[in-house]
């Protein structure tokens, strides 16, 4: 097997997909890394109705989608974990789970993955009620009655979801205003079984030996126990870039930070999608991040023939 490549993409989320759909057109020797499955958190998020020519999509079908487009280009996907990028001269090694190759351009888009609360019970009970997938796990919790944490756009579009399967929904936030859309909050309000609790800190999570039963949270310093047979945590996100950490690419909160190009300031290495830094971590601009680094490393290669 050949194991040089001009182009390496970390990732097979959306924006890693996104590249390798244009890279893959134009002709370029690549191979795409993805160690789980491909569509990243796409595959985490229920209905998407802010994307531009596709009315309303569920995320898991938007991704399998997207997959299936990249397979009819016959690119394929190598599942390999990468663990070390090395830079020699103007080309870079890259080791995986299985191999070693070199590459003369890297595009990393590793994406983000859900942050934790810390508080006592969490671990004890992920995956025995707590969860950060209403996608994937909120059937398992039909008719009964489940928490949502955290007030931004995921916690109100998930708690929405959850709604529609779940006995009672409640929302847990620390503070008293949002970070979503008003009409997604308002929405949300006009639901029946939902009840929203504001200016609550968690502070434990509780239950039996094996699966969680409630959740222990501080209101106007007070405790209060909410009686809950699921928990789904959205919080807000921790970039995948730890294994970047010896190139100098990253900013203080461990993001990539990239240019208009989005390369990095390593020449050769971009990234897209929401392991970047970055104002909209939205699908669209993964995508369009992906597509730009694409076409940066198109142009390089066909400005030398
Ligand atoms: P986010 O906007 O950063 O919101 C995180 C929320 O969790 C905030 O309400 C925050 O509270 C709360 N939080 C953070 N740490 C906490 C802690 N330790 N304990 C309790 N609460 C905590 O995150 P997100 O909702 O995951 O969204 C991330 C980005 O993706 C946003 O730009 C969003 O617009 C985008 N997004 C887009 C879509 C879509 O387009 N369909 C869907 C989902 C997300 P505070 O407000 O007090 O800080």
């Amino acid at each position: 097997m050949n194991k040089t490549y001009n182009t390496i993409i970390i990732g097979a989320g959306v924006a890693g997909m996104s590249a390798a759909i244009y890279l893959k057109r134009a002709g370029i020797n690549f191979i795409i890394f993805e160690k789980e499955m491909p569509g990243g958190q796409v595959n985490r998020t229920s209905d998407i109705e802010n994307y531009p020519g596709i009315v309303s999509i569920k995320g898991p079908d938007l991704a399998m989608n997207m997959y299936k487009q990249i397979l009819n280009l016959g690119i394929v996907l190598s599942t390999e974990n990468v663990e070390k990028i090395i830079k020699k001269g103007k080309r870079f090694t890259v080791e995986t789970s299985k191999d070693i190759y070199t590459c003369k351009n890297i595009i990393i888009a590793t994406g983000r993955r859900p942050k934790k609360l810390d508080v006592p019970g969490e671990e004890k009970y992920l995956n025995h009620g707590i969860s950060f997938c209403a996608v994937c796990d909120g059937f398992f919790f039909k008719n009964k009655d489940v928490a949502v944490i955290g007030g931004g756009r995921a916690a109100i579009e998930e708690a929405l979801y959850l709604s529609n399967i779940c006995n009672k929904v409640t929302l847990i936030h620390r503070r008293d205003s949002f970070r979503a859309d008003d009409n997604l909050i308002e929405s949300l309000k006009s639901r029946k079984n939902v009840e929203i609790i504001i200016n609550a800190i968690v502070k434990e999570f509780i239950g039996d030996e094996t699966t969680l039963t409630g959740i222990k949270l501080e209101i106007n310093n007070e405790e209060q126990i909410i009686p809950v047979a699921g928990c789904f945590t959205y919080i807000g996100q921790i970039p995948n870039t730890e294994i970047f950490k010896d190139i100098e690419i990253l900013n203080n909160d461990n993001y990539i930070v990239i240019d208009r190009d989005s390369e990095t300031k390593v020449p050769g290495i971009y990234a897209a999608g929401d392991c970047c830094k970055k104002q909209v971590y939205q699908i669209i601009t993964a995508e369009s991040e992906g597509i730009i680094a694409a076409n940066m490393i198109i142009t390089k290669e066909n400005t030398k023939k």
